[in-house]
């Protein structure tokens, strides 16, 4: 893995750093470039500006790893805010979640119920609950929360990650479940039994496991996700979906804000469905470390930032 890299993905862990950066208005003023502002508000404002375009968005607070259950309520309770605000706006808006977000390190019971409850508004509003899968140590916990949900809720998804060696199996063992999957490269500091460390493993899986999924879609077992940024994967996949005959409604691509925006326009443009993630909250700066990590040629963005105004 480069040096850059894993950098960046040490420093993501990094609290005396977190409030350092944070604090410093070029840091803020750099992070916009994904994230269009702090509020729900700002991300329901640009899906609307994304909607026309038939780029449907999800959006997702940042904020990871709870010191009490109270705030996982509270974070449950925004959520159905989000859901409600998005139903009146009448969106093409999507809720992602974190289970960290929900107390899944203090109390696995207390995240079941609040995934519940939030799957029961997704249904109730119309949309979808999408589950992020955060390091490997939850791995085993949220293919099981996931597990419970999916089979008395419908339209919720899960991230499955092409770098960790396991995806194969936990892919198959899934499909029981009709599952939504997000496909991604996977965006942390793994140990090499663990992930893949050289990007050209995580890509090989990246696209095996696409093809597995466009399988399954074709025999009405999943609904795949390809949530990457990799157009030369992107279009292999859509090429592959093509000689499958898959309608274009039968998978999706799924990119982050403020990355490679040219392409979601086109694609959609193209037929394909395609949404956009759009994150917001004041707790960004591991995520935002996470993004510099996938590209540390940003870190020239922040550093002009920096000496600008
Ligand atoms: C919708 C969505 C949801 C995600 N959810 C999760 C999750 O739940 N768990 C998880 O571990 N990871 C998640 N990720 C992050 C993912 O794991 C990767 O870290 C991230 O997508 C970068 O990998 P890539 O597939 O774009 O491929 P890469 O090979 O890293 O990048 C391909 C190309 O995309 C562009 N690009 C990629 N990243 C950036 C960037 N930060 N800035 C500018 N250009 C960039 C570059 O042109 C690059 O050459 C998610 C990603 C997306 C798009």
């Amino acid at each position: 893995m480069p040096i850059a890299r894993k950098a960046f993905l040490a420093a993501s862990r990094n609290k005396w750093l977190a409030e350092r950066f944070m604090r410093r208005p070029f840091a803020r003023r750099a992070v916009r470039k994904f994230m269009p502002g702090e509020e729900l508000s700002d991300a329901l404002g640009a899906a609307k500006v994304l909607a026309p375009a038939r780029i449907g968005t999800i959006v997702t607070r940042l904020g990871e790893s709870l010191t009490g259950e109270s705030q996982a309520d509270a974070v449950r309770d925004h959520y159905l805010g989000a859901f409600d605000d998005i139903q009146r706006q009448g969106l093409p808006s999507v809720v992602s979640v974190k289970p960290t977000q929900l107390g899944l390190d203090l109390s696995m019971d207390a995240c079941r119920e609040h995934l519940e409850v939030l799957a029961q508004k997704a249904v109730a509003t119309g949309s979808q609950l999408w589950i992020d899968m955060e390091d490997s140590s939850y791995v085993d916990r949220t293919l099981a929360l996931y597990r419970h949900v999916k089979s008395r809720y419908a339209p919720v998804g899960i991230a499955i990650q092409a770098y960790l060696r396991r995806t194969p199996s936990d892919i198959e063992s899934l499909l029981d479940l009709n599952p939504m999957i997000r496909l991604v490269k996977g965006a942390y500091l793994e140990p090499p039994h663990v992930a893949f460390p050289a990007k050209r493993d995580v890509d090989l899986q990246f696209v095996s496991q696409g093809e597995r999924l466009l399988e399954a879609a074709r025999d009405g077992r999943a609904l795949p996700i390809f949530g990457t940024h990799d157009m030369t994967i992107v279009r292999h996949l859509t090429g592959r979906a093509g000689t499958l005959a898959l309608p274009l409604d039968r998978f999706e691509i799924h990119m982050l804000y403020g990355i490679q925006s040219a392409d979601q326009r086109a694609l959609a443009a193209e037929g394909y469905t395609v949404r956009c993630l759009i994150s917001y909250g004041a707790q960004w700066f591991p995520w935002y470390m996470r993004r510099l990590a996938e590209r540390p040629a940003n870190v020239w963005f922040v550093v002009r930032t920096a000496f600008s105004r």
